[in-house]
């Protein structure tokens, strides 16, 4: 008879982990100081305030936070991130528009399972986030590598790419503070994507969960101020807590109820105690103003020392200083940061090598490095270890 992991389907049997998540296991290794996932510090968890919105949810109102809720999430939800996605783009967004998600993970595979089919072409940052490349990958796409600099996604990349014929159904990028290269896409290449996408026929799919952790750069408007053709990601993993689960997506509504039919199946809604403690928390008047300023300010310190420490120890590292969110790159010129991880392992010190962020194989000599989950002293001697590597 066949064994019971034999009736797997070959995509099954195919599906990786991601590196991602392997390298994450290393951080409870005996001693592995990690500068590998991007965890946020648990120190900057609001614990108080959840406590007080969790009291509050059981307290006063468990027949909605415990009971099962609307798979397109919590109307008070939806309303309020409709109210913040029409500040930004400056043009109305209604709360039908909104689909609360089990984080922005999860309507990554919702957005690949309604738009992709086998062999249609996506065009992605390079490098860009290795869970997207997972979540869409899932569909088998061709892939569009579109390299990134400082300015992130090189719109004009993509319009030679199109030119030549390619015709990608979705263009995926990271707009604030890139994972991995904390790369922020400039006002003039997000009017142009938006350009490109009136003109191609393309979706955007602009993700940006770190865009509240600034350190002191200009807020730039989204896509979507200039284009329909956009689905935006949020979530509240940085700036609250990733253990919430609570994302969403801004698509237009006839998307939106696509992504909910598949979001049914998947898992009937997001956690509605988690949306209440969310809703109590962002309907406070200033309390996201005032949080985002402080993780912008504890960020902005851990990441000079995290630079500091690069510079003294790691001085054949080429990086650029971070304008914000949890993440650095680093190119090690010549170096093969794959084989150079588990020296770094057996010495202590965890990173991901760039590699893991490419649909292409390229970045072989650079790596991501977060100066978000180790203390000051602890990323001093991260550095020091790696450069003991290096
Ligand atoms: N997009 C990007 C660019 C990310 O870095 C992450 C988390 N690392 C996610 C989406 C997923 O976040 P979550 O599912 O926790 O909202």
């Amino acid at each position: 008879m066949t064994a019971v992991h034999e009736l797997l389907t070959d995509d099954a049997k195919n599906a990786r982990s991601s590196v991602i998540r392997d390298i994450l296991a290393l951080v409870d290794a005996d001693g592995v100081l990690s500068l590998a996932g991007g965890m946020p510090d648990p120190a900057t968890f609001p614990c108080d305030d959840l406590v007080g919105a969790a009291v509050d949810a059981l307290r006063g109102s468990p027949a909605t936070a415990l009971q099962y809720g609307r798979t397109e999430g919590m109307t008070e939800l939806r309303e309020l991130v409709a109210v913040d996605c029409t500040q930004r783009r400056s043009r109305p967004c209604a709360a039908d528009e909104v689909l609360v998600t089990t984080g922005s993970q999860q309507a990554l595979d919702l957005l690949g399972r309604a738009f992709l089919a086998p062999g249609d072409e996506v065009a992605i940052d390079d490098p860009g986030y290795l869970g997207a490349i997972q979540a869409l990958g899932a569909r088998h796409p061709r892939w569009l590598p579109i390299p990134v600099d400082r300015d992130g996604l090189d719109t004009h990349a993509l319009e030679e790419a199109l030119t030549a014929g390619h015709r990608p159904k979705l263009v995926y990028t990271v707009t604030d503070f890139q994972n991995p290269t904390g790369a922020v896409l400039h006002p003039d290449r997000r009017r142009h994507l938006a350009t490109l996408a009136e003109h191609w026929g393309f979706v955007v799919v602009e993700d940006d969960p770190y865009g509240r952790i600034r350190f002191g750069e200009p807020e730039h408007p989204p896509i979507a101020a200039w284009t329909g053709r956009s689905v935006a990601l949020g979530t509240t993993s940085k700036t609250i807590a990733p253990g919430l689960r609570v994302g969403w997506a801004v698509a237009p509504s006839e998307v939106t109820i696509v992504l909910a039919r598949l979001k049914q199946a998947t898992d009937l809604h997001t956690s509605t105690l988690s949306q209440h403690l969310v809703v109590d928390l962002l309907s406070r008047p200033g309390w996201m103003a005032q949080r985002a300023a402080t993780l912008g300010r504890f960020y902005e310190e851990r990441a000079r020392h995290l630079r500091d420490a690069l510079v003294d120890h790691v001085p054949s590292a080429s990086m650029s200083a971070a304008r914000g969110g949890l993440f650095q790159w680093a190119d090690l010129a010549g170096v093969d940061t794959v084989a150079l991880l588990d020296r770094a392992v057996a010495s202590g010190v965890a990173f991901v090598p760039g590699s893991a962020f490419s649909t292409s194989g390229r970045h072989t000599s650079a790596m991501r490095l977060t100066h978000a989950t180790l203390e000051p002293a602890a990323l001093r001697e991260a550095a020091r270890r790696l450069g003991s590597v290096v």
